[in-house]
């Protein structure tokens, strides 16, 4: 089934066009579809019109079969796409745990089954369920972040750069979460560490000045010369 279908959108800020004519397809068989591209390619703004935040001057975007542009933002989440912005947005002042309860709201129902399995995929957000937020280390605010994500049970769980300002050992242990996470649910996943992200990949996305560059298996993206020479050599 396909989860996730982007033909050929383009999408403005104002009178400055950033994505031009971009497909993508995400399907329920993919662990993990990477996209990888410079700063400033228009990564962040293909999730974010993916979220419903931005709409398409061209092209059509489904989600599980539905067309996006006749729902609301808040419904996108409702359709199965959540989408853990880089600066995480979490909720300084609350605790852990209550972050955790403002991702349930669309299944609250559902809040303490979802929480134990989140606590079990990340035992220290439990050691620090009563702890604010905003007092967490960027490691621990990051898993929070993710878990936040999952809380809302999405069938595609987009993560923007989560490595990103953590330290290498950090960063692993971000991937080898995501690793986890995508033998139950399809990780759509922009990363600054191209190795890393294309290996996990069973599709990947190369975007280039708001265009898609390339796209493959994460294999025959860490094997393309224009990949290599362009962002892992050196
Ligand atoms: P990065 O890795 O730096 O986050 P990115 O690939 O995610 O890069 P975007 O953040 O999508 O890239 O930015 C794509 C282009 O759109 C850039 O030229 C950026 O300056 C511009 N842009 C991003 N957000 C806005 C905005 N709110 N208003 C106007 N231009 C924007």
């Amino acid at each position: 089934m396909t989860l996730i279908d982007v033909d050929g959108i383009d999408v403005a800020y104002g009178d400055l066009q950033v994505l031009w004519d971009v497909s993508m397809t995400v399907d329920e068989s993919d662990s993990v579809v990477t996209l990888v591209g410079p700063n400033g390619a228009g990564k962040t703004t293909l999730l974010r019109t993916l979220s419903g935040l931005l709409e398409p001057s061209a092209g059509s975007i489904e989600i599980l079969g539905e067309d996006i542009s006749r729902h609301p933002a808040e419904e996108i989440i409702d359709l199965g796409f959540v989408h853990v912005p880089e600066e995480r947005n979490l909720f300084d002042e609350m605790t852990v745990y209550e972050n955790l309860r403002m991702g349930s709201f669309t299944h609250r129902d559902q809040f303490d089954e979802t929480r134990e399995e989140i606590f079990e995929m990340f035992p220290v957000l439990e050691e620090r369920r009563e702890q604010k937020a905003g007092t967490l280390s960027g490691g621990e605010q990051q898993m929070l972040a993710i878990g936040r994500g999952l809380m809302a049970q999405p069938d595609v769980l987009a993560l923007d750069e989560p490595s990103g300002a953590l330290a290498p050992q950090l960063a692993e242990r971000v991937f080898q979460k995501i690793e986890e996470i995508s033998t139950d649910i399809t990780v759509l996943l922009v990363e600054q560490h191209v190795d890393r992200a294309l290996e996990l990949a069973d599709r990947a996305y190369l975007l280039e000045n708001g265009r898609i560059a390339t796209e493959g298996t994460g294999d025959e993206l860490l094997e393309s010369d224009h990949v290599v020479d362009a962002y892992l050599r050196g």
